[in-house]
């Protein structure tokens, strides 16, 4: 592994039920297998890149709504190796009901060649799948 990527990201939601599924087909898109499942998380793994887990949200927690403009993740995107993969993902999360914040285009004004989709998981975090040409 690269010092200093990533190792794992654990993120809580407020349904697992809703959550799993959700996660699952997208991060298995990506080639993420799950690999633990316990009465407190899921966990997928994808070689190489690292680790994804979902938490239970504690019930009596006052805070339902995530607000990525408050402290806290604001959005986490993945990596594509084509455009395809942008577009083949938009196409799984329209089949799954999923909210597109942004659908497959060209977003310059972050990178020359930048392409993504951006969306939400079920607590409404928001997601990104990106491909940047001058990354190899
Ligand atoms: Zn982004």
């Amino acid at each position: 592994m690269t010092f200093g990527s990533v190792n794992h990201l654990s993120l809580t939601v407020s349904s697992i039920e809703k959550s799993e599924p959700f996660y699952d087909s997208v991060l298995r898109f990506m080639g993420y297998q799950q690999v633990e499942k316990t009465d407190a998380f899921t966990m997928w793994w994808l070689e190489n890149a690292g680790a994804i887990l979902i938490y239970s949200a504690n019930p009596n927690s006052d805070n339902k709504i995530h607000d990525r403009y408050s402290p806290g993740l604001h959005h986490l995107a993945f990596n594509a190796d084509s455009r395809e993969q942008v577009d083949d993902l938009y196409k799984l999360l329209v089949e799954m009901g999923a909210t597109i914040l942004d659908s497959p285009a060209e977003y310059n004004q972050y990178a020359p060649g930048y392409y993504a989709v951006f969306f939400a998981d079920p607590d409404g975090i928001k997601l990104e799948l990106v491909h940047m040409p001058n990354i190899p």
